[in-house]
């Protein structure tokens, strides 16, 4: 790919309606573009963030086994007069009729729905558990969008449901998803905490909160420092391991602010220990038992005995993602972003020094960028008039983690190759690739 025939229309300077460092810059780069209030279009840089930060949480939750489905944005309100949550869900839900004067909504979560497709084909409970997942849009009227992509209106989630025989099944099923939240997060080099959380209209009795701690953030968290330690690298899957796994979170006070208590936190917390922060949701998972099933008669048959499933549903903010990304790894001082390697846009920026009337630099880029594909490396040509340093600074600012010089500086087959903000190197190009692949691989 040329830069000059890219669509990543830079502006020159930060525009002033935007708030904090994230919708700055995605707006600045162009990853973005606000159609109406709270409803954004996604352009090419900023979709490729998401499509790769999609995939992440794509394939942790296919490695614990849940299943991928795909469920309509529109849906019948039928199905939610059943669960009560018609009235309930107030304003924010978007309320549409069709030609025939049918209620329909664009769904905000999908806890209705499954259940709906659940209880008209499971029947047994030797077919449990039943873990479901899907990427879709949602819209929610918020009464304030704000921050950009951070609250918006329509955003993109991964929502995923479970349904078990009983307690003690689907606290299996929670923990497996508990799990899974801690692989996907560290894959996107984010340090998101679990937080005991409040239920809110999701209800029910057991909930977490993922939450990366940043400034900006809408979230107000108490938690305690050694939390931060926690070792979250176990591979098993069986009951015990993953419930130690959780237990190990517990030992540690914290909560998002409905939850707070300050003769608990003052009470369990050494002073020293004490963090009062702010934070960015980008997770939610809770276990809710039978609220759904009840109302909506899903049940199984148990030996003859007809059993109400139990339930939780796991939620990922992805389009948010991407604004939390900026938020943890911005860096304002300098105005330096770098992308972790696994949702980079493009891992390596290749930029020539391009001379009137000579094409040598620009041939030996296509044969480089060639190279790299053949090894998985996404890489963008700068063929654009701008000078050396102009382009180096572009590539800061949009968060390319490589840099590739190719000037009058380089020596036979030796490169300058930097990353964003670090040390220059000399390198030929079989040294560049496996610098990059080997990055790639932590
Ligand atoms: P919040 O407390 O931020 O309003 P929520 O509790 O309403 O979020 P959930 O119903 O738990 O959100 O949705 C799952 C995830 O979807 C959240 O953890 C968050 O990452 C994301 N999300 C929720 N609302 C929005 C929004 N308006 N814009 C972007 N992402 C959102
Ligand atoms: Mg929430």
């Amino acid at each position: 790919m040329y830069f000059s025939k890219s669509f990543v229309p830079i502006l020159k300077n930060n525009p002033t309606e935007a708030k904090i460092k994230s919708h700055q810059l995605m707006l600045r780069v162009g990853m973005i573009k606000q159609s109406s209030a709270g409803i954004y279009s996604w352009l090419p840089l900023g979709f490729k963030v998401m499509k790769k930060i999609e995939q992440i949480v794509r394939e942790e939750q296919d490695r614990i086994g849940v299943q991928e489905i795909l469920m309509p944005t529109i849906q019948s309100s039928e199905i939610w007069k059943e669960s009560g949550r018609y009235d309930d869900y107030g304003e924010e839900m978007l309320r549409i009729k069709d030609r025939q004067n049918r209620e329909m909504l664009y769904g905000p979560t999908n806890e209705e729905l499954v259940t709906e497709i659940f209880r008209s084909s499971i029947k047994s409970y030797k077919s449990l558990p039943q873990l479901l997942y899907h990427i879709q849009w949602k819209f929610r009227d918020e009464l304030r969008p704000r921050f950009g992509i951070m609250r918006c209106r329509e955003f993109y989630m991964k929502d995923a449901y479970s349904f078990d025989l009983n307690d003690d099944e689907a606290l299996f099923s929670y923990n497996k998803f508990f799990l899974s939240y801690l692989r996907t997060f560290k894959r996107l080099n984010l340090s998101a905490i679990p937080m005991a959380a409040d239920t809110g209209p999701i209800g029910g009795n057991l909930s977490h909160e993922f939450i990366i701690l940043a400034d900006t953030g809408e979230s107000k968290i108490f938690t305690d420092k050694r939390i931060f330690n926690v070792e979250s690298s176990s591979t098993l899957l069986d009951k015990n391991s993953l419930n130690d796994l959780r237990k190990q979170y517990e030992k540690y006070y914290s909560v998002t602010d409905e939850k707070f208590d300050r003769q608990e936190f003052e009470k369990l917390v050494p002073e020293e220990f004490r963090v009062n922060t702010k934070g960015i949701e980008v997770g939610h998972i809770f276990y809710f038992g039978d609220k759904y099933s009840k109302p909506m008669n899903a049940a199984v048959d148990f030996n003859g005995k007809k059993e109400f499933v139990k339930m939780g549903s796991y939620g990922i903010g992805v389009s948010r993602l991407v604004g939390a990304i900026i938020e943890a790894k911005y860096n304002d001082k300098d105005e330096i972003m770098k992308w972790p390697l696994s949702v980079a846009p493009y891992h390596c920026a290749i930029i020539p020094m391009i001379k009137k009337n000579d094409t040598t630099n620009i041939e030996k880029c296509n044969k480089i960028f060639e190279y790299f594909k053949s090894k998985n490396i996404d890489s963008i040509i700068d063929d654009t008039d701008e000078n050396i340093s102009a382009k180096i600074k572009k590539f800061n600012l949009i968060g390319i983690p490589y840099q590739l010089i190719i000037g009058n500086k380089a020596e036979g087959d030796l490169f300058e190759f930097s990353e964003v903000n670090g040390k220059t190197q000399k390198l030929n190009i079989e040294d560049v690739a496996s610098q990059i692949l080997k990055a790639k691989l932590n």
